[in-house]
């Protein structure tokens, strides 16, 4: 019998770790809410007529979050045979209260009492039989994480599908709202014999627009059921949605006061260790130094010896020299050999010679996002966010971001209010991720000294920070974003301890697409990069060509003056920026290319530091990161700022907005650092980076704006 079976319920109660345990997929787990923004189907490992979906996390299934409006939409045209309620039982009372709603679809419904582990540490215990009968539905205790008891939640689904039968809706709710759900029912004649009555009646209770309008009724229905909302509503003294949210949690109180006992009182290990790291004075240094010792170890330690032998002997000697001596054998022409050993394994080398530092860096952050530490992180922001007008839940996706900017931009859909989530989206990618943490160990080791240079990686880390907080002052002032910040409500999950399987899964996503890009974009990135490289501007190969310059340096030089107020002006330096764009990793491989060192390129070879300090110095290096750093971040991420934003205009908006304050803050590093650090003379640049600093400054200090009077509301526009 083929049946299909829905996950549902609140965010970070484990539904994506039982998704994974039941269809051995790999689907990403994360130690925060928001994690699963659509949905994902997989088949049942031991049975592939079953079909199972993972649905975004919810708290309710009314169609406020974008989450809410995708499971929503599912669960009522899809109508799977059963759902799985996927409950925290460690947050057993917040959990329920989706359960009285997923009851009321008219879709049989079974509970899986998730983190039972979690409870039975605590010392807590939940009489499962009680609960189960007073609730109506099988109650399944089970630790997804530990894998335990989780076929059983299969088997019951199957005979509950199989038994045809669908649970009424409990009556105890009803007796808390005095059955005037059960006039609602009996007033529209829609509703008669239809296995949505319960479900319709209370959303016309509750005033759901959307529910209502798919509902159809007519005029004389829909006044007698107002007529008995009135009614409600004047003996309750509350409106429709306040009486049934009431009903709801009177409802969960009576269900889990006799069947849920707390164990000891005090505190658990989550406790104790919580009140170390979100301390009001000690929660910054410690993520601080959390954060510098990962780049440390990825950037100074991992980033040193393997990355030279990466570098210089597995691609150097091995790949590099024993292609050279093939093809040189193979009397292949000089310049196809050229084009494979300097060309193409000098720029992909380039960038895949990153690799172990990424590596490191993606297996820390994969560690900090399981135990839990993460979404401490967001919690410690949110007050710090708050105070700037942003909300802790854009955090999210820009932590996700400094892994990859996609991603990060995806899950902006987390946040409600639309205001937020198009801020959140163009300053997510501000973050440092893989690609231009590349760059910054380039940079870190061969301008900035090597091993020494190990505070350089996480300080840009922080100007990231520094950049999305500077943006969301200057936009939060502007009338276009007025507004509070929505609240940030998340339940911070207990501490485990790292599971292998959940970290290495999630960074070898990463990695892969990592290496996927390196194989491809950048592949033909290196391949044109080549050519342009090679061939002169009177189309010949520049070899045979003597004195005259190379399509790219042509081109370099061209665009350099739009550059060199940032310092930059060097033509290898804007060619590599406007490469950049494409993809941040083509960055590093085009200076691999350009300078010609082909696969000897290694951060800290001789040859790369003489290269880079005849183009940069310190100051100007510095302002060529931030503006790397800062603009657009690659085609991939503006591909999913405009999915997300739904409109071109905002797309060009985040896109300018980006290249204009990119452009901002590398003026006026260079300019000023040049008069601060480099001891110059004061010139015309420094004055006009005067004017740029002032003028930010009036941005950030200035006057909120009055919020422009919004005519749709963020549900109809994402739809
Ligand atoms: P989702 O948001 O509902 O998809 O939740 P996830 O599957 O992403 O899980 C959220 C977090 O809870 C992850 O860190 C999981 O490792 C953890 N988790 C899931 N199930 C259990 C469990 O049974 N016990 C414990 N202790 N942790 C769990
Ligand atoms: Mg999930």
């Amino acid at each position: 019998m083929s049946i299909r079976i829905a996950l549902a319920g609140n965010p970070n109660s484990g539904k994506s770790t039982l998704f994974n345990a039941l269809t051995g997929s790999n689907q990403y787990v994360g130690n925060w809410p928001g994690v699963t923004v659509e949905k994902k189907e997989g088949k049942y490992k031991k049975d592939k007529e079953v079909s199972i979906t993972d649905l975004p996390g919810i708290y309710s299934l009314s169609p406020y979050t974008l989450e809410e409006v995708v499971s929503r939409e599912y669960l009522i045209n899809e109508r799977p045979d059963v759902i799985v309620d996927v409950v925290d039982a460690s947050n057993i009372e917040r959990n329920l209260y989706l359960t009285t709603q997923l009851s009321e679809l008219g879709i049989p419904v079974i509970v899986a009492l998730n983190m039972m582990d979690v409870v039975e540490k605590n010392g807590d215990t939940i009489d499962t039989a009680s609960l189960s009968e007073k609730l109506g539905y099988p109650v399944i205790e089970i630790s997804a994480l530990r894998n335990k008891n989780i076929e059983k939640v299969i088997e019951v689904a199957k005979q509950v599908a199989g038994s045809g039968k669908v649970h009424t809706h409990v009556e105890a709710f009803d007796e808390v709202t005095e059955g005037y759900i059960k006039d609602i029912e009996r007033a529209v004649f829609v509703l008669n014999n239809s296995s949505t009555a319960r479900w319709y009646a209370i959303k016309l209770f509750e005033g759901d627009e959307k529910a209502t309008k798919d509902l159809q009724i007519s005029d004389s229905e829909r006044q007698i059921v107002n007529s008995i909302i009135t009614k409600a509503e004047a003996e309750f003294d509350d409106d429709g949605e306040g009486i049934i949210t009431d009903a709801r949690y009177t409802y969960i109180s009576s269900l889990i006061a006799d069947t849920v006992k707390k164990g000891r009182a005090g505190m658990t290990t989550s406790d104790k260790i919580d009140n170390i790291v979100t301390n009001r004075i000690l929660a910054i240094p410690i993520f601080a130094a959390v954060i510098f010792f990962i780049y440390f170890i990825s950037v100074s330690i991992v980033g040193a010896e393997p990355t030279d032998w990466v570098n210089d002997v597995f691609f150097g000697e091995i790949i590099g020299g024993n292609i050279q001596v093939m093809l040189e054998s193979a009397k292949v022409a000089p310049w196809l050999t050229s084009l494979i050993v300097d060309g193409v394994i000098g720029g992909v080398g380039a960038v895949l010679g990153f690799l172990p530092i990424i590596a490191t860096l993606y297996l820390f952050l994969a560690i900090l996002e399981d135990i839990g530490y993460m979404s401490r992180i967001a919690f410690i922001l949110d007050r710090i966010f708050r105070k700037f007008g942003l909300s802790g839940k854009s955090f999210i996706p820009i932590l996700i971001g400094t892994g990859c900017s996609v991603p990060g931009i995806m899950a902006t859909r987390t946040i409600e209010n639309e205001n937020d989530r198009k801020m959140t989206i163009i300053v997510a990618s501000f973050m440092p991720c893989g690609a231009k943490t590349e760059i910054i160990a380039l940079f870190g080791a061969s301008i900035f000294a090597g091993a020494k240079g190990w505070w350089f990686a996480p300080v840009c880390y922080f100007a990231g920070i520094i950049a999305v907080v500077i943006s969301g002052i200057m936009l939060k002032k502007s009338s276009q974003f007025a507004g509070d910040p929505a609240p940030f409500v998340m339940e911070l999950p207990e501490y485990h301890m790292p599971l292998v399987s959940n970290v290495l899964r999630t960074t070898w996503d990463r990695l892969k697409a990592f290496i996927i890009k390196a194989g491809t974009i950048i592949l033909l990135a290196t391949i044109v990069i080549w050519f342009l490289q090679n061939i002169s501007t009177s189309f010949e190969f520049v070899e045979f060509d003597q004195g005259s310059r190379s399509i790219l340096e042509a081109i370099g030089r061209t665009v350099a003056p739009i550059f060199s107020p940032l310092g930059f002006g060097h033509w290898a330096a804007t060619v590599a920026t406007m490469t950049g764009l494409v993809a941040k990793e083509v960055v590093v491989s085009t200076f691999g290319v350009v300078a010609g060192m082909g696969a000897d390129l290694g951060a800290d070879d001789p040859n790369m530091i003489k290269y880079a300090s005849t183009v940069f110095t310190s100051v100007s290096a510095m302002s060529f990161l931030l503006f790397n750093q800062l603009c657009i971040p690659c085609f991939a991420a503006v591909g999913a700022i405009r999915e997300e934003m739904h409109s071109a205009k905002w797309t060009w908006f985040a896109v300018i907005y980006q290249l204009v304050f990119a452009y901002s803050i590398a003026l006026m590093v260079f300019q000023f650092g040049k008069v601060l650090v480099l001891k110059q003379a004061p010139t015309i640049g420094t004055f006009v980076a005067g004017i740029v600093f002032i003028i930010m400054i009036y941005l950030l200090f200035r006057k909120p704006r009055k919020a422009k009077v919004k005519t749709k509301t963020a549900v109809a526009e994402n739809n």
